[in-house]
């Protein structure tokens, strides 16, 4: 059997789009064949059918209407398939033979432009990695609002990864390569982000894939991650992408580095919980008032900087909004009325734009001579720059208020676009319209008068245009030499006359060209803008600016922030510090806690206190100042002087990384080797209870050694959280280290959080209380109240007839504090206070207790690496017989 000519055209374009979901249209439909036609079906939940095509079997086919079509492409792109728009390019009734059809372009979730699709405040970028041995070059395209950067500082797969999760891309390209195979990339992109990706072969770019750019400080590699990535966009846009102005390099040594688990960790964005806005540092500082705003303030929240000039820039504005409320007031009202210019751009460049989005483009610049009137009034230096550079866009303003309508059509092929005023031609067609109405009334007059049917009426209907009606009872009035008629009716008849007719041809014919004028005209329109998009783009860049000071100022003067002052010297020293986000959330009153840290004196801090105390809470606020203030916002505190910190590292909770069938354990360490290998002097760490997530003995020791070559070998500034009070002795035994604790009064049996961070390691957990006060049954806690006092009875014995009474650290060959002699490992931890009298008792429960656990193992739920892990456990616990 031969195939359809059709089915023959569909295979020829489905061949070259194999990765996507081929939207092929038939008339007023797109339909989806074979494999495309069962997943559609499936996740638009749509019938399949079939269709005979010349095979053997019916083809397997759904279909949508082509004019709702936008919801379903995106109900797929959404869920991270691509879509290959195949259009009929030439007119159907022309056509000689098959109509010619093609792809017009492919949607994928990163190269979205139109706005209903995407998150007005958040980038939607696409990415592309390459890598040659060990060197990554990443490349990052938002197509909604023209950002094209690039940038190779990496020398690992993790920093690469971190980098990535930075701008949360929705599609990935990967650049397959030799060594792109040899670390099996694709499965580590794979497990970090949850994305489409894309595998491009690296042979495929070609020197000239970057024409369109200057690329003379552009890295070799980099060329190669950026030319493959605009290769890719412009095969998926099929059109223009003049807004996408330059490919922009970036230096990592720019920015504070953060790696993803801190960002994570310290909410930056999202909550960790809900991944809600709400609950984030970005939640309590977004007042941005345009979606340009929006988005510069994550970017800048996801930055912070390292330059003291650069930052005392931010500050220096945001303190003068907060002194002169009349010009924030002024700039708020200002930005409040101006739309989202960088994506209207990105649609005057494809021709995606709508005559509405020219009116709102309109509207927005009509507000910039009052925005650069304000600039011309502010003082600071970043303000006043702006205002020399700042373009007001006079011509464009007054190109598109000339031209088009205020409130015109929403289509474009519909005519009502174009100002009266504008052009004579469309003034002329729209007058012999006008003219053509009038004309037609008049012959309705006239024809009442001349056949005196005072009902007879003239109307339109699209299938035989203009046409007179006259009712049954009138009929024998009707001239019939005149009138010719058209359509019988139940109650009456409709004819036409000669004249109406030659009428009728003038208006409907000035109607359908002034369609296609004002189309025409239109187009020129916006051809003409988007030859200027270069400076749109500048103000809008310079309006986001603006709205994220003024947000950063509105949050500050709300919440009462102080500016920071920003220091060479390597200390921190924040009084009454809060918590930026919890301080707005607990129902009673924030306990502000002050913070002293520098390399010498006071370079980590071990700090103990019961569960619920508030250490988490403190160590993250340290944090948080920090990074406020070096992305130039006024910071939660009565006063704070910060020291640059080049990289903040967090550590905090444990939290199982199901996805990666990693332990709690192994994640945790994972994440400590990170911040050992990758801190600098320079940097603040916050450790969380690290060590937790193992045997007491095993943490503490892993905890102990932590701290110890922080101390030696890195020399940062440390907060460390712990639950083990052991710690606190490395405060007489390693330069620099300080003992605080979160100080809480007993009243009683119970404990009262008085949430104050006082210097002096704590010397008791108080677990029981804070037991009690979660509501464990007052039997349980009075059990574990006997079984605490018996312990601890036993512990004084021990430390009686014991020699070693405390846990003494001893210096190892390599002249570093060990907490263990390296030669004692056979005789087991000497620190351990067990009591050697009752050891065999211990030792049979213990046994039963391990063979107890073995019989109620879960193995079929286990990973490997989950039983590798419970072994060593039950190990350890046998062990320590
Ligand atoms: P920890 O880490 O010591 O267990 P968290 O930091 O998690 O304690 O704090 C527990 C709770 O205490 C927080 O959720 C918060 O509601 C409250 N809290 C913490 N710090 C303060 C503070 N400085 N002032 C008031 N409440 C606080
Ligand atoms: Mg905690």
């Amino acid at each position: 059997m031969a195939l359809t000519p059709m089915m023959q055209q569909y295979f020829e374009i489905k061949e070259k789009h194999k990765d996507c979901i081929l939207f092929f249209r038939l008339g007023d439909f797109y339909e989806m064949f074979f494999e495309d036609a069962e997943t559609a079906s499936r996740e638009l939940e749509l019938v399949l059918t079939g269709r005979d095509c010349g095979m053997e079997k019916r083809a397997p086919m759904c279909g949508i209407p082509f004019h709702s079509s936008e919801g379903y492409v995106a109900r797929l792109v959404e869920k991270g398939y691509k879509v290959a728009i195949c259009e009929q390019v030439e007119d159907p009734s022309k056509a000689k033979g098959i109509v010619k059809r093609d792809v017009i372009k492919i949607v994928t979730p990163g190269t979205l432009i139109d706005s209903n699709l995407l998150e007005d405040t958040r980038n939607n970028f696409i990415a592309s990695v390459y890598v040659l041995e060990d060197r990554f070059s990443l490349s990052f395209c938002d197509i909604s609002t023209g950002e094209f950067l690039t940038t190779s500082s990496f020398n690992s797969y993790f920093k690469a990864i971190d980098e990535m999760s930075k701008f949360s891309p929705a599609e990935i390209i990967l650049v397959e390569t030799k060594f792109s195979l040899k670390i099996n990339l694709e499965k580590l992109i794979k497990s970090k982000f949850n994305l489409l990706i894309n595998k491009v072969d690296e042979y495929s770019y070609t020197e000239d894939s970057l024409v369109d750019f200057d690329i003379s400080n552009i890295k070799e590699e980099e060329k190669i991650s950026s030319g493959i990535l605009y290769s890719y966009i412009k095969e998926t846009q099929k059109g223009s992408l003049s807004h996408v102005l330059k490919v922009e390099r970036y230096d990592l040594e720019n920015y504070m580095m953060l790696d993803s688990t801190s960002r994570k960790n310290l909410e930056l964005t999202e909550t960790i919980r809900g991944k809600s806005k709400k609950g984030s540092l970005i939640g309590a500082l977004d007042k941005t008032k345009t979606p340009m705003g929006g988005r510069l303030l994550r970017k800048w929240i996801e930055e912070p900087l390292v330059k003291i000039d650069e930052i005392n820039l931010r500050l220096e504005v945001v303190e003068e909004f907060i002194d002169n409320l009349n010009a924030a007031g002024d700039f708020k009202e200002f930005l409040s009325g101006v739309y989202d210019i960088e994506r209207i751009t990105s649609k005057i460049s494809s021709g995606a734009v709508l005559p509405k989005d020219m009116v709102s483009l309109k509207n927005s610049l009509s507000l910039l001579p009052d925005i650069k009137e304000s600039l011309s009034m502010c003082r600071s230096l970043a303000l006043t720059k702006m205002h020399e550079e700042f373009d007001t866009l006079g011509d464009i303003h007054s190109l598109i208020s000339s031209s088009i309508m205020d409130s015109p059509s929403l289509q474009i092929k519909e005519g009502n676009i174009i100002k009266d005023g504008y052009s004579i031609e469309v003034d002329e067609l729209r007058e012999a319209m006008q003219k053509g109405k009038q004309w037609i009334m008049d012959i309705e007059s006239r024809e009442r008068e001349e056949t005196g049917i005072k009902s007879l009426k003239v109307s339109y209907n699209k299938v035989f245009g203009y046409y007179i009606e006259v009712t049954k009872s009138n009929l024998s009035s009707v001239p019939e030499n005149r009138y010719i008629r058209k359509q019988t009716l139940a109650n009456c008849e409709r004819y036409i006359t000669e004249e109406l007719k030659t009428i009728e041809e003038k208006v409907l014919g000035a109607e359908e060209k002034i369609k296609v004028i004002e189309y025409n005209l239109y187009q020129e329109i916006r051809e003409k803008v988007a030859l200027e998009i270069e400076r749109i783009l500048k103000t809008a860049k310079i309006i986001a600016t603006i709205d994220v000071l003024l947000s950063f100022s509105e949050a500050s003067f709300e919440n009462g922030y102080v500016k920071p002052i920003i220091s060479k010297d390597d200390v921190i020293d924040i009084k009454e510090g809060r918590h930026p986000v919890v301080e707005r959330v607990i129902d009673g009153v924030f306990v502000p806690n002050c913070t002293y840290l520098n390399n010498a004196s006071d370079t980590i801090s071990i700090i103990t206190g019961p569960n619920m105390a508030g250490k988490s809470t403190y160590m993250r606020q340290v944090a948080l100042i920090t990074l406020m203030a070096q992305i130039g916002c006024f910071v939660p505190a009565s006063s704070a002087v910060i020291g640059i910190v080049d990289r903040i590292f967090t550590r905090i909770g444990a939290s199982d990384d199901l996805s990666l069938g990693q332990s709690t354990f192994m994640v945790e360490m994972a994440e400590v080797s990170n911040i050992l290998t990758n801190a600098t002097r320079n940097s603040l760490v916050i450790l969380d209870e690290v060590g937790r997530g193992t045997s007491t003995y095993d943490g503490l020791s892993i905890a102990w050694a932590v701290v110890d070559y922080i101390a030696n070998s890195i020399g940062c500034k440390t907060l460390f959280a712990t639950h083990y009070h052991e710690l606190t002795e490395l405060e007489e035994k390693i330069q620099g280290v300080k003992n605080y604790c979160i100080s809480v009064k007993e009243h009683g049996e119970d404990i009262i959080f008085l949430r104050k961070i006082v210097p002096g390691g704590a010397d008791k957990s108080y677990g029981i209380q804070v037991a009690k006060l979660a509501g464990l049954p007052d039997k349980v806690i009075d059990l574990s109240k006997t079984i605490l006092q018996r312990l601890e009875e036993n512990d004084i014995n021990n430390k009686n007839t014991q020699s070693s009474k405390k846990i003494e650290p001893l210096k190892s060959n390599k002249g570093q504090l060990s907490l263990f002699d390296a030669n004692s490992e056979d005789k087991g931890y000497e620190a351990r206070s067990i009591d050697k009298e009752n050891s065999k008792d211990i030792i049979s429960k213990k046994e039963r207790d391990v063979l107890k656990e073995i019989e109620n193992i879960d193995i079929i739920n286990m990973t490997p690496l989950d039983a590798i892990n419970y072994i060593y456990k039950l190990k350890e616990k046998l062990k320590s017989k």
